[in-house]
């Protein structure tokens, strides 16, 4: 099987990017990993994760650069990242990088995977927010970052957000649905559906709202991709699968600075 990956359409014209969210679709690992699992911390064959990252690696196009990926533990910390050597960047949920050739992954299965990009500066960043990052506010904190540390304004970012969890699929009880209300208010307005007494959330939907009121305009703002828990042929979904499943990765960086 091919392996596949979604790009966003708008950022076709933007020379030296390279990105995508890729999918399952295609890789060699079996079982409930079966696919392009990612991922070495969730109980699959580690030589075979090797294999799914040099396939998936020749298959966007890297043909000898690094994918650095990082120790996601549902936080709202973004690393910078600068050495070209650099694996793994350590416990962290977002990085950021202005260096050319420098390609951040972030791992998920239904939590939103979020690909910023700076044109003009050519900076990237990429995060991972479940509904702890996106309580935290990692999002707005990486606009943040893009400021304080490289003077980019939030209307020169543009952000994609990846395939994830819809809010046909994502039923959250009050321990979820209350924190997200009190700390975004009204921005959950949109994002949080209250059916037969159960919470659904929209966390793309909550995401973007969250970026645009950082002041990224919503021209610059790509959902693209399904539900994951709706697509469980094309993606990992940790719902879908009771939990024991893999990770597709997400991917973003210049080729050229
Ligand atoms: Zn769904």
């Amino acid at each position: 099987m091919e392996i596949t990956h979604l790009t966003v359409p708008q950022w076709k014209t933007q020379s030296g990017l390279l990105h995508g969210f890729m999918g399952r679709r295609g890789g060699k690992s079996d079982g409930v990993y079966a696919g392009l699992n990612v991922s070495y911390r969730v109980g699959d064959d580690p030589k075979v994760v090797s294999q799914n990252l040099c396939d998936m690696k020749q298959a966007v196009g890297i043909h000898d650069g690094k994918v650095v990926t990082m120790r996601q533990v549902h936080g709202d910390k973004i690393i910078e990242i600068k050495d070209k050597q650099l694996k793994e960047a350590g416990e962290a949920d977002g990085m950021i990088t202005g260096e050319a050739g420098i390609h951040l992954g972030v791992l998920t299965a239904d939590c939103v995977p979020l690909l910023f990009i700076a044109p003009k500066q050519r900076l990237a960043a990429a995060l991972h927010a479940g509904w702890r990052g996106t309580l935290a506010g990692i999002a707005e904190k990486a606009v943040e970052l893009f400021k304080q540390r490289y003077d980019v304004t939030a209307d020169e970012l543009a952000v994609a957000l990846g395939p994830s969890i819809g809010v046909c699929c994502y039923e959250v009880k009050d321990d979820v649905a209350g924190p997200l209300m009190k700390k975004w208010g009204k921005l959950t307005t949109p994002s949080i559906a209250v059916k037969d007494g159960k919470s659904f959330v929209n966390l793309r939907r909550l995401n973007r709202d969250i970026l645009r009121t950082a002041g990224v305009p919503g021209k610059q703002l790509h959902e693209i991709g399904p539900c994951t828990r709706c697509a469980p042929e094309d993606f990992y979904s940790y719902r879908h699968q009771g939990g024991e499943t893999g990770r597709q990765i997400s991917i973003v960086g210049w080729l050229t600075a």
